[in-house]
């Protein structure tokens, strides 16, 4: 029998969640009688207007079927084969895309940064850059950043600015991997213009997943030129749903009823709580400093194993180690009560 989710969620990922009452309920009014195939229905067209609403901008929108499939189609879309992709070491693109990025711009290289807290610095990018400028080097041509990070932290505003500086500087393009835009949003208190087109992002991955949605992420294009042809990368690709109001009807319900935020925001604020709560653990040490929804930290092995043996789920392998819990949009205080419980017995029953 299939378990059908008793008992506590779990902090694996903000992918382990299930959809939210907006999202399924649009779902469910889109599935009404026949409508256009392929992206030519109203719920497309709606969903993309609503998302021009959110940037207050004209930009071109696309929806693909998950994260991967976004951020390889999109860098494909912004450079050459013979370019080169600036990302942090930690960067889903790099780490967890089993070289789409590589395989479906033909080759362009990814190179990597490193930098504190998942975040790259203005100078490691200069660097990268200057380090070669012969025909022998791969070009320079994009910087993906992602926000929020790997490591459950964000670029301020301030960050942006001085990020993207370089990056004119060095006449690269920049794209956002923001499977979690939506966290760095409720994190930082600002409008969504003032994280993407305003300081200089060309193109935005915004994932919708892991912010409440069964399936789907839209690649917005801010600098509409390098949509041009896309479409046929997406269907090339198996990106173009046939069906496509089902990818689009969800995004009007989160973007209609403001869920996006809020599902976000709790995701965060849960994430907030589990950090305080960890902190009066003795013993329990952080890796990064939360700003977003996750929570890194070093739990002995033994302490790791007895809290998967009750059941929890938790990543052990995502960015400097450690562990990491995820809180998701319907991530509940008594789910971090029941799971800090189980940390402080355990990790006592090992001090005495
Ligand atoms: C989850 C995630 C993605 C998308 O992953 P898919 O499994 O392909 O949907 C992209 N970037 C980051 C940073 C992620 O965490």
């Amino acid at each position: 029998m299939i378990d059908s989710g008793s008992g506590h969620r779990h902090f694996a990922s903000d992918n382990y969640s299930g959809v939210c009452p907006e999202a399924w309920e649009a779902m469910s009014r889109a599935n009404q009688g026949h409508a256009p195939a392929y992206g030519d229905d109203e719920w497309t067209a709606k969903a993309s207007d609503l998302l021009r609403d959110l940037f207050e901008v004209n930009c071109e929108v696309f929806f693909a079927f998950n994260g991967t499939a976004a951020n390889a189609l999109a860098l494909s879309a912004m450079c050459q084969s013979y370019h080169s992709i600036l990302c942090h070491e930690l960067a889903h693109a790099e780490t967890d895309e089993c070289g789409a990025p590589e395989f479906f711009s033909n080759g362009s290289k990814i190179l990597v940064v490193s930098g504190e807290d998942g975040r790259i610095r203005p100078e490691a990018v200069s660097h990268m850059v200057q380090r070669r400028c012969d025909i022998h080097y791969p070009k320079p041509k994009v910087l993906s950043l992602t926000q929020a990070t790997e490591l459950g932290t964000v670029y301020s505003v301030d960050d942006l600015h001085a990020l993207f500086e370089a990056a004119r500087r060095h006449e690269l393009r920049v794209h956002m991997d923001g499977a979690r835009f939506a966290n760095a949003v409720a994190a930082l208190g600002v409008a969504p213009k003032e994280l993407t087109w305003k300081v200089g992002v060309d193109v935005l991955c915004f994932g919708g997943t892991k912010n409440g949605m069964a399936v789907g992420e839209a690649i917005i294009f801010f600098k509409k030129e390098l949509a041009h042809e896309f479409a046929y990368r997406c269907k090339q690709s198996g990106q173009l749903a046939s069906k496509m109001r089902f990818l689009a009807a969800p995004w009007v319900g989160l973007l209609e009823s403001n869920a996006w935020l809020r599902n976000a925001s709790q995701a965060n604020h849960m994430a907030e709580k589990l950090e305080a709560a960890l902190l009066e653990i003795p013993g329990i040490e952080f890796i990064s400093r939360r700003q977003a929804n996750s929570v890194f930290v070093r739990l002995q092995p033994d302490v790791a194993t007895a809290l998967r043996a009750r059941g929890w789920r938790f990543y052990t392998f995502i960015g400097a180690g450690g562990a990491r819990f995820m809180c998701s949009w319907d991530t509940a205080e008594s789910d971090i009560t029941a799971l800090v419980n189980d940390v402080k017995e355990l990790t006592s029953a090992k001090s005495t």
